[in-house]
């Protein structure tokens, strides 16, 4: 029987084919169906969104703003139908009208506003904010192109653009009256709002995503255009719009390009600009702008902010240095997300005098400020004061962004316990020894909505049925998982459930990469960018291993390698790592000798929708990275979360969850930290590694001699000479415990209860890693945002 809600969703569907897509059934695509429900979905949230916009209007509410280069958002259409408890009823609409939900979702293309990890979480944060009833803003790009599509070819991957927003976007509402100018340059370029409402989970709230778009202050210039020069009087126009135009492939890599820099003002300018509007349409006075607002620098892609601010500040609304210096450091805080030395963002000073001249004034002042602090304090030590500058030093002088968004901080965050030790240990040493108390962890989480709820719906209705449903907010209670641990009934149940969400990939891997695989082998997976750090190259020497052990007739259980990942465009070992994992792919699978007993897959173009189809499928987790390397990870958190076992090196929150389910549930391998560093102050060199190394040394040779790539010896070079050259990345020290913790995993795969017990743990005792708690976590600490719950008015129109 079709409810209340359901006929009210259909009858909806069937006006926005006539209102809003102007067709009838008969000439309706997929695409056009899928629109009709998503605005049918929007209709419904739209009185939330409203809502909780005049809430926080008249109540003049504290809020937290989110300053991100990055959102890697995912699909919206099926999370809102959780948020708002719609799922049942869209699907009986849909099959009403002869349709299917899962084909509608599928239709949705991903808004791919970020590169990985990073931009997750800040997706994942927002979602938080918005279920913890938070008052909270996101500022970002509007890119109009977002990540680049992934094709895997014979030859590795191969990019295309990703026209995102081709077919519209019914999610967002554009507010041309919240437009402000950035001037760059000799240019102004003007930013327009686009808002997407971010749905609480089973509250009303509904908070905004506020993306920039960049557009030219005249469409074009008239006098170019009269005096007959038609190039000239467009171009002004696609020079401002190129701004926002496509993301920065790179991961872990700062370029220094000049446009980067531009995209990076133009978003923190039209975001500070906004807050003032805000402030004032309140009533409230400039110098109450840190009472009003809490912001967040996601890494310092938003660093230029604390010289914006100041600048906005003094120079618009006459506010003296030290005030508005106060200002800013109270409103401020910042995530450092790395301690790669690539990833660390300078400034030529030359660029910036060109780009952001008053910018870059106002910088010199705040860092002849600081550095006279820190001559009284450190007196004659002028290496410490050459250290903390804000200025690198050099044959050319550099702007250190760590610096600004440190020094412009009350609060400096890691996202692991390892990786904030780390960084007041190393890169923040001195400014920690100054400001101790600025420096400070918080854990990364993930929401458990999209990352349990969504992608994987029989996990979370057993769940449902074991403990209840709170777990959806309330992580923690995983825990009452306790009762069922040793319920043999209950472990297979739990297993039934896993083999359907490896099934799911299974055959998923079946109809779009035309690959076979058996549901029942040992789903080994590592989905994530790309990276020598991450070390890919570590696991697919373990494969070749485990490929001559089997040829040698060895016995092991049959396993299936899954990867995926994006390798940024211009990062030519990376790309030659995808280029081996597909070599090796293509002479395993074609093997009649390993048929049973080993395959290896590579998914292209890995993206949020793909996660919510991998993370639930994978039983073994591979958490490899160099420790002190991965800052927290938050892939390890969804595999765990989805009852996958790690396979890890003590990095990262791997570090943490391997304390939370325990060291017994958890293959743990590897150098730590502190023994790489030591590896590396003892004149670190491979080959006495590899020597010692019977193993690893024919998996070498047999790459060399182009057995993965068809004959061709020289194809692979640059990577081996990598491995046993200089190993930067310290392949070599861990391969031989890897070994061994495979070893252990083959023996422990072999006991199906045990492993049941195992996966059970550690979904049991990961609900830590909620970013529910990361936020709380945040709005406590931090800044002191607190709940404020959405009343809902009456007279809201009927969709
Ligand atoms: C979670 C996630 C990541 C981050 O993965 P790590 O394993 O932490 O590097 C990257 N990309 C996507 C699409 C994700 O969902």
């Amino acid at each position: 029987m079709a409810s209340a809600d359901s006929q009210a969703l259909k009858e909806s569907m069937q006006g926005h084919l006539f209102f809003s897509q102007a067709k009838s059934s008969s000439l309706a695509t997929s695409h056009d169906h899928y629109r009709c429900l998503a605005l049918a979905v929007r209709d419904r949230l739209l009185k939330n969104w409203v809502d909780t916009a005049d809430t926080y209007t008249r109540e003049h509410v504290r809020t937290a703003t989110y300053l991100s280069a990055e959102y890697l958002l995912g699909p919206h259409l099926e999370n809102n139908l959780v948020n708002l408890g719609l799922v049942e009823a869209a699907r009986e609409a849909c099959a009403s009208l002869g349709l299917s939900l899962e084909e509608l979702i599928a239709e949705e293309p991903e808004p791919g506003l970020g590169n990985g990890g990073l931009g997750r979480l800040a997706a994942c944060f927002q979602e938080s904010m918005a279920t913890l009833e938070l008052p909270a803003i996101g500022y970002g790009i509007r890119y109009e192109f977002g990540i680049f599509r992934q094709q895997i070819t014979p030859h590795g991957q191969v990019e295309s653009t990703d026209p995102w927003l081709a077919h519209g976007n019914p999610w967002e509402v554009i507010r041309p009256e919240w437009s402000y100018p950035v001037q760059i340059g000799e240019h102004t370029v003007i930013g327009v709002a686009y808002d997407t409402p971010i749905l609480g989970y089973g509250v009303n709230t509904a908070n905004t995503l506020r993306l920039w778009s960049a557009v030219a202050p005249e469409a074009f210039d008239f006098a170019s255009f009269n005096a007959g020069d038609y190039t000239r009087a467009v171009l002004r126009k696609m020079q401002a719009e190129t701004l926002s135009k496509v993301l920065y492939p790179n991961d872990e890599l700062d370029q220094g390009k000049r446009l980067r820099l531009s995209q990076q003002i133009f978003f923190v300018s039209c975001s500070l600009q906004d807050m003032f509007r805000i402030l004032r349409g309140q009533g409230l006075e400039v110098t109450d702008f840190h009472r009003k607002f809490a912001l967040q620098l996601n890494d310092t892609h938003p660093a230029i902010a604390v010289a914006e601010l100041m600048r906005l500040l003094m120079d618009e609304y006459g506010i003296d240095w030290d005030t508005a210096w106060s200002i800013t450091t109270a409103s401020i805080s910042y995530t450092n997300h790395t301690l790669l030395p690539e990833a660390l963002e300078t400034w030529g000073v030359e660029l910036f005098e060109q780009l952001l001249p008053r910018q870059l004034e106002i910088i010199y002042e705040i860092n002849t400020r600081f550095l006279r602090m820190a001559r009284i304090r450190y007196p004659g030590d002028s290496q410490i004061l050459q250290r903390i500058s804000l200025i690198e030093e050099g044959p050319q002088r550099r702007v250190r962004m760590a610096h600004l968004a440190v020094v412009g901080s009350h609060h400096v965050n890691g996202v692991a316990e390892l990786h904030s030790t780390l960084l007041k240990q190393n890169l923040f040493a001195d400014l920690a020894r100054i400001w101790p108390e600025r420096f400070t962890n918080v854990t990364n989480g993930v929401t458990p909505r999209r990352w349990l709820a969504v992608a994987n719906p029989p996990l979370a209705a057993l769940l449902d049925e074991a403990i209840g449903d709170r777990w959806r907010t309330h992580l923690e209670e995983l825990q009452g998982l306790a009762a069922f641990a040793d319920d043999s009934a209950f472990l297979e149940r739990w297993q039934a459930v896993r083999d359907l969400g490896k099934q799911r990939l299974a055959q998923y891997m079946r109809r779009e990469l035309g690959v076979l695989v058996d549901h029942t082998s040992l789903f080994d997976v590592q989905v994530k960018r790309i990276h020598e750090y991450k070390r890919q190259h570590l696991a697919a020497l373990q494969i070749v291993e485990r490929y001559l052990r089997i040829r040698a007739g060895e016995d092991l259980p049959p396993r299936t390698f899954v990867f995926g990942g994006k390798a940024a465009p211009g990062y030519a070992l990376a790309k030659l790592i995808i280029r081996l994992l597909v070599g090796i792919a293509d002479v395993v699978n074609m093997d009649p000798a390993m048929d049973g007993r080993l395959k290896v897959v590579f998914l292209p173009n890995f993206s949020v929708s793909l996660g919510q189809l991998v993370y639930p499928a994978v039983d073994l987790s591979e958490q490899i990275s160099t420790a002190g390397k991965e800052a927290s990870g938050t892939g390890n958190m969804k595999m765990a979360l989805n009852g996958a076992v790690t396979i890890g090196t003590l990095d990262g929150a791997n570090i943490e969850i391997r304390d939370c389910v325990g060291a017994e549930n958890f293959f743990l391998f590897g150098h730590t930290a502190e023994q790489i560093e030591q590896l590396g102050h003892s004149g670190y060199h491979p080959m006495p590694w590899i020597e010692q190394d019977p193993a690893v040394r024919q998996a070498l040779e047999l790459i060399g001699s182009g057995y993965f790539s068809e004959g061709d010896r020289e194809l692979f070079h640059p990577l081996l000479a990598s491995l046993t050259s200089h190993d930067p990345f310290r392949v070599m020290a861990d391969v031989a415990d890897y070994r061994r913790a495979q070893n252990a995993v083959d023996e422990a795969w072999l006991d199906r209860g045990r492993w049941a017990r195992m996966s059970l743990h550690n979904t049991m005792r990961c609900g830590f890693f909620s970013s529910d708690r990361s936020i709380a976590d945040y709005a406590e600490r931090i800044w002191k945002v607190g709940r404020v719950p959405v009343q809902t008015s009456a007279g809201a129109p009927a969709p």
